[in-house]
């Protein structure tokens, strides 16, 4: 059956068409244009909205959904020392609980595709990773989970307790399990496995080798966290006697299969250097100011023609889930480390939140509304209160983010329609998440 979205405004990602459509077949773009229409089997209407490529959260860690707003005011160190605790409490049950929070939150504001970094498997539960993958076609979001990982205990020197590490082995072999389950790597795929030792401080040097090559093996992504905060770089410093960034070359962690998380603290040679070997960056500015990390060299590393996409980062540092908040604070944030209001515009910013995050889960059929690209489309309201009457909206929806999306088609799909999420029920979402929360919290 065929699928007919009509808009006031049409951004592809490169071209604005008045009173545009897009036709649709079998979750796949036929053609993007204007005035008369082809005839389809589903029609919607939304001559009050700019229609837009999907959004794309390239960093995420949606289990914090159940841990938000702890330690309001301290450095990323502190936070996490608080944190791994009651993170050792977390079973598949709240895993699930937690992400059908995170992926509502994130379809409401116009997000179609979605990683997450999974990282902490406490022994003896089961049925994490499962729950992530069943959450995610149960609302209909577009995902590449993370298997993720710590092996670096405090007792070898790490940051976390040694109650939330695995052993080596046991990493490695679960990983190439869950590849083996749920990773698709066709066209149009719902659903890519990703590899994702945790960070530098909580991973052995071994562990992030091995991984790397388990990944490559398998034809499968690498994602970690590199150089976000200053007491990052002293333990790599410390420790290993290298720059983060540095670690990861050593590590051959290195290459357009690799996206990291972050990337805040580089020099002016790493910005070319990851320019140079199309590595990913995933900035994620409400987590960044949350947590003081510093600021991400954005416009350096977009200049320098590297790819760039935005992250919400876990909710325990960003206490929301919302892509286009991320494109606003991504342009202003831009600005105030440059002292130039050139230093991002809007258009760039909805490209980082759009093909930019498309580019770092590596999916060339995501990311613009193109013939041949997938059916992912966030409609936004430009009527409403907040946005009726601003000179040029593409750039009013990135100066004053839309609190939620309209309309969003993921692969085809209508799963939000007039704000309200169709695959689920929002208000019962909110009670499941509240119980929850208090639960963990004892
Ligand atoms: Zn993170």
């Amino acid at each position: 059956m065929s699928f007919l979205l009509k808009a006031g405004l049409v951004y592809t990602g490169s071209r604005e068409i008045e009173n545009g459509w897009v036709h649709v077949r079998h979750g796949q773009i036929l053609e993007v244009g204007s005035g008369p229409a082809p005839k389809a089997g589903e029609v919607v209407d939304e001559p009050n909205c700019i229609a837009m490529p999907g959004l794309v959260n390239a960093h995420d860690h949606m289990y914090q959904w159940a841990t938000r707003g702890y330690v309001p005011d301290g450095t990323l160190f502190e936070w996490l020392r608080a944190l791994y605790p009651v993170w050792a409490r977390m079973d598949a049950d709240l895993v699930r609980v937690a992400a059908r929070a995170a992926m509502a939150r994130l379809l409401l504001s116009g997000c179609t595709l979605s990683t997450d970094h999974h990282y902490v498997f406490p022994r003896g539960r089961p049925g994490i990773f499962e729950a992530l993958v069943e959450t995610a076609r149960e609302l209909g979001i577009r995902f590449h989970p993370c298997r993720g990982s710590m092996s670096l205990g405090e007792s070898k020197g790490g940051l976390p307790p040694d109650s939330v590490v695995e052993e080596h082995d046991a990493i490695l072999a679960d990983t190439k399990e869950m590849i083996g389950r749920f990773h698709d790597p066709k066209p149009g795929s719902m659903c890519r496995v990703v590899v994702a030792p945790c960070s530098p401080f909580s991973v052995t040097p071994e562990l992030m080798r091995d991984s790397a090559a388990l990944a490559r093996k398998h034809g499968v992504r690498l994602h970690t966290h590199v150089a976000e905060t200053l007491d990052e770089e002293r333990f790599c410093v410390e420790k290993f006697g290298m720059r983060p960034y540095e670690l990861m070359e050593d590590l051959g962690w290195t290459g357009d299969d690799v996206w990291f998380a972050h990337g805040i603290h580089l020099s002016d040679a790493e910005v070319l250097r990851i320019a140079e070997v199309k590595t990913g960056i995933a900035h994620c500015p409400s987590s960044n100011m949350r947590l003081g990390a510093g600021a991400c060299r954005v416009e350096d590393l977009v200049r320098a023609g590297a790819r760039v996409g935005l992250g919400v980062d876990g909710s325990a540092s960003n206490e929301d889930a919302n892509l286009a908040v991320e494109a606003h604070q991504a342009l202003l944030l831009a600005r105030v480390r440059a002292t130039s209001p050139q230093a991002l515009d809007a258009r760039a910013a909805w490209t980082l939140a759009t093909r930019g995050g498309a580019e770092c889960l590596g999916r060339d059929d995501c990311g613009s509304l193109e013939a041949g690209k997938r059916a992912d489309i966030a409609c936004f309201r430009i009527d409403d209160l907040a946005h009726a009457g601003i000179k040029d909206p593409l750039a009013g929806l990135a100066l004053a983010p839309p609190a939620r999306a309209h309309t969003v088609v993921v692969n085809g799909r209508v799963v939000v329609r007039e704000g309200r999420l169709l695959t689920a029920d929002e208000e019962e979402i909110a009670r499941e998440i509240a119980v929850t929360s208090a639960r963990l919290a004892g």
